[in-house]
């Protein structure tokens, strides 16, 4: 693999006409499009190709011709239209024949699961005469990775929990062992509660100082990151990754909540859990959202006690313990609302701190005092009660993301500086 006189380039090919319709979106790729950018291999081309066998032939031969190595997923199944096998075999030369011991493998996960194996199953037997198989642990399309005319070409199947198990155990370990040490190391620091803007104004001294460094800047979900990169050997590498990295935390200080694979979820699970503290919430607009997204984290059980989702007034005063005379005096929706569900919660289920979100998510239920989007989010804590009022524009499922992200931000907040 090239690193200084030029780089080493891929392709991707994701096979599934499912993925060339409205509902369907080529994920894989990304999955493995972030394995070659640690190893400083340059993805030339990726595409997403029909089931259809010489189409699926004709883009392997392009993408070998026009890169260094190919990496396909998908097409790899029993079903008629699974037609990847048969394309590389056209599209490389090779022939295959039937590995019977992969037969056997299969009708064994079938019969773990008390069921026998489809007469189809026996096409996924069929292997490259002289190529290498690759076994899929989590299911039961093996890969390949064929070498012709000293190219690469990897061959793994679609389902992408599948993918990631191959591309971790298969070509990561590949990828490294032809690096030579040297890599593209990246760091992710991730924002929340500013605007792309603002992050990129307080970042202008930055900009200054390291005019010809890599530093990418993404905006998802409400929230942030600031991709940081050097390339080369890892210790030298990791090093000038941490001094910058310490140039930007002083520039936004707590607002960096984590970096790399956290989320405000995580992030809040693990300082709850180092504290000993713990959490209930209250929810109107969001349905539930929240919690949904506070129990994604393994291990939420020890600090999240529980919720409710309040969505009428008669909800908030009998599961938050809501004045009535409260919400009839400011109505649903308001500042004094939102502070009475997060103390009322935290009381209630005896937590140190209560979430609380009420909003309109609209389409309707708008006016011109409280429009369409106005949410008001309260976080209740041993010595306060923050409140943040929210303007969200766009359709309900951004409301509500957004709302649980800026609740999920406040709370944060709250618990470092408690
Ligand atoms: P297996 O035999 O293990 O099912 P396969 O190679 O046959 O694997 P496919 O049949 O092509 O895989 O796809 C299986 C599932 O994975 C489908 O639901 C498909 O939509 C999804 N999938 C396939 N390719 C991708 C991709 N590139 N990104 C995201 N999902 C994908
Ligand atoms: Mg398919």
């Amino acid at each position: 693999m090239r690193y200084r006189s030029g780089m080493t380039t891929a392709a991707i090919i994701a096979v599934g006409s499912e993925m060339l319709g409205p509902t369907r979106v080529d994920t894989n790729s990304l999955k493995i499009a972030a394995a070659l950018e640690r190893f400083g291999v340059s993805l030339a081309r990726k595409s997403v190709i029909r089931d259809d066998r010489g189409e699926l032939a004709d883009e392997i031969r392009f993408a070998l011709a026009h890169s260094d190595f190919v990496i396909t997923s998908g097409g790899l199944g029993p079903t008629a239209d699974d037609l990847t096998r048969e394309a590389l075999a056209d599209a490389l030369g090779l022939t295959m024949e039937v590995d019977a011991s992969i037969i056997a493998r299969i009708e064994e996960r079938f019969r773990a699961r008390g069921w026998t194996m489809p007469e189809v199953n026996k096409r996924q037997a069929n292997v490259f005469v002289g190529q290498m198989t690759l076994t899929n642990e989590r299911g039961t399309a093996p890969g390949f990775h064929l070498i012709v005319d000293g190219k690469d070409i990897w061959v793994f199947p679609g389902v992408p929990h599948e993918l990631e198990w191959m591309v971790a155990t298969y070509l990561v370990p590949w990828l490294e062992a032809r690096s030579d040490g040297r890599a593209r190391h990246k760091r992710v620091l991730k924002i929340s509660g500013m605007t792309e803007s603002g992050v990129e104004e307080k970042l202008a001294p930055f900009y200054e100082a390291h005019r010809d460094e890599p530093l990418t800047i993404l905006a998802s979900g409400g929230q942030i990151e600031l991709h940081l990169f050097a390339d080369g050997e890892e210790a030298e590498a990791r090093a000038l990754i941490a001094a910058r990295e310490a140039e930007v935390r002083a520039l936004f200080g707590e607002r960096i909540f984590g970096g790399d694979d956290d989320s405000l979820e995580s992030v809040i699970g693990a300082l709850l859990t180092a504290r000993g503290e713990t959490l209930s919430t209250a929810e109107s607009c969001t349905g539930g959202l929240l919690s949904s997204r506070i129990t994604d984290i393994a291990g939420s059980s020890a600090y999240f006690m529980g919720g409710a989702v309040c969505y009428t007034a008669d909800a908030k005063v009998a599961l938050a313990g809501v004045d009535r005379e409260l919400i009839r005096a400011h109505g649903e929706v308001s500042e004094e609302v939102a502070r009475a569900m997060a103390e009322g919660i935290r009381a209630r289920f005896g937590t140190t701190y209560g979430v609380a979100i009420t909003g309109i998510a609209g389409p309707g239920g708008g006016s011109a005092e409280k429009p369409v989007g106005t949410v008001h989010i309260a976080v209740a804590g041993p010595s306060a009660t923050k409140h943040r009022k929210f303007l969200w524009q766009g359709p309900r499922t951004i409301v509500k993301w957004f709302s649980t992200q800026s609740a999920l931000d406040v709370l944060r907040l709250l618990i470092v500086r408690e």
